[in-house]
């Protein structure tokens, strides 16, 4: 029997070495449109591979995976993060854990994952054609299975893999948006703060339900840093309907309005005669509260000299802080899509698609993605895993049927 993995990425390899660890009888062959394999694992992690996550205390699946956290749930009870690491350990790649849960491999090369992948994929006699661009059936007629591991589609791509007859994707597509990205923010005073840090900030759209919390990092073009790139993410369908333009409101301390209020009154209490320019509410970078108290018009007065007003204009700017996104801005250590295979459109145990038997899909093609920290090649591991395993159940008992006949 033979199995077609049309993809040389994460998932594609991780598919293939597993299917043939569970069913060495199976021929499996990886078509990969370019020249080179495991380009994104390369590129990965700014080069370090952030392979998995601890997932440790995380309370909701839905704040890592803003789209497939259902399917997940159910799939990583078949394949989990820790199933990931051992098995990455037991083919020989050492992992680290940071304190903040992200796992990369010990020797903070994602070569070290790609070697392993060629290697195993070289033992196991996987083969591998590079510079093989497949678009539909007909190129696929002597294959048993077929895998789809083709990554994130674009709209261009969606056109020609799911559009023609014999299509490879011949199911519906969630259209393909991007996710985990930087908001460009056109106010050249703004970007002075360059390099500013608030290391828990909470981001949000008004009017709607989107925000997310964390360190919030200044740039030179806007704002960047992991609230950013999770408010990109959960809120990626809203701001491609907007087109990258729309209104964006910070809280610099994290607190509401009331406490923040509070906070302020005491401080003017307790230094009736500082300067508001010498105090720093929150530990907030002095530079921030600088522009913050210079937009409040406050920057000439005591504490003591603050009116009502003064401290209620602060209490909002601290707490909703609203800026204007001009566009969306590049992030170079990651970039997933958002959309892809309609996840109604393929059996949630073996990822099978209803619509053309013993075709599969795993990886980005998939409608899941994740926020930053080793959730995106987690999702590309399980689903991968999970076809491995039904391509194999399926396939070994044909193979047992035909011993005992
Ligand atoms: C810069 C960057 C850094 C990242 N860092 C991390 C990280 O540290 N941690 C993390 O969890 N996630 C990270 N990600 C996301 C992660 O790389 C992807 O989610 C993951 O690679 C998806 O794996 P995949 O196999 O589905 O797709 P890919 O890895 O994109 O592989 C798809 C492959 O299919 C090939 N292909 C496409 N169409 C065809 C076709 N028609 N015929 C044949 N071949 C085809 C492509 O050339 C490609 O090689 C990062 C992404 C980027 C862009």
């Amino acid at each position: 029997m033979r199995t077609a993995v049309i993809g040389g990425g994460a998932a594609g390899f991780f598919l293939a070495i597993n299917l043939k660890e569970l069913c060495p009888q199976m021929e499996v062959t990886i078509f990969e449109r370019s020249q080179h394999v495991l380009r994104k694992v390369k590129v990965s992690g700014g080069g370090r591979c952030n392979c998995t996550n601890t997932f440790q205390d995380m309370r909701d699946l839905a704040e890592v995976y803003p789209r497939g956290h259902r399917l997940m749930k159910r799939l990583l009870k078949g394949f989990s993060q820790h199933d990931a690491m051992n098995w990455f350990q037991q083919h020989g790649v050492r992992l680290t854990i940071q304190p903040d849960h992200c796992v990369f491999p010990a020797s903070q090369d994602s070569q070290t994952i790609i070697d392993c992948f060629l290697r195993e994929a070289r033992r196991l006699r996987v083969d591998v054609c590079t510079c093989h661009h497949i678009e539909s059936f007909d190129q696929l007629s002597n294959y048993d299975f077929v895998a789809v591991t083709v990554g994130g589609i674009s709209s261009r791509s969606l056109q020609k893999l799911a559009a023609t007859p014999g299509a490879l994707i011949p199911q519906p597509v969630i259209t393909p948006v991007p996710s985990l990205f930087t908001f460009s923010i056109n106010d050249p005073q703004f970007h002075e703060l360059m390099g500013t840090v608030v290391e828990n900030a909470t981001a949000f759209l008004p009017g709607t339900k989107f925000r997310a919390s964390g360190p919030l990092l200044v740039t030179h073009w806007g704002m960047s840093g992991p609230a950013i790139l999770k408010l990109s993410s959960y809120a990626a369908r809203h701001l491609a309907a907007c087109s990258y333009h729309a209104p964006l409101a910070v809280n610099w301390t994290s607190a509401n309005e009331e406490t923040v209020r509070q906070h302020l009154l005491s401080l003017a209490g307790r230094h009736p005669q500082k300067m508001a320019t010498s105090i720093r509410p929150f530990d907030l970078p002095a530079r921030l509260w600088n522009f913050l108290a210079t937009r409040t018009g406050v920057t000439q007065k005591r504490l003591a000299e603050l009116s009502r007003k003064d401290l209620n204009r602060l209490a909002t700017i601290l707490t909703a802080d609203t800026y204007t996104i001009a566009s969306r801005a590049p992030f170079k250590d990651e970039f997933v899509t958002c959309g892809g295979v309609d996840l109604a459109s393929v059996n949630p145990v073996t990822l099978e698609s209803k619509y053309r038997p013993h075709l599969y899909f795993a990886g980005e093609v998939l409608d899941i993605d994740g926020i930053t920290g080793g959730f995106n090649f987690q999702a590309a591991w399980t689903t991968a895993h999970t076809i491995a395993t039904a391509i194999a159940a399926t396939a070994n008992s044909s193979f047992l049927a035909d011993t005992v006949l």
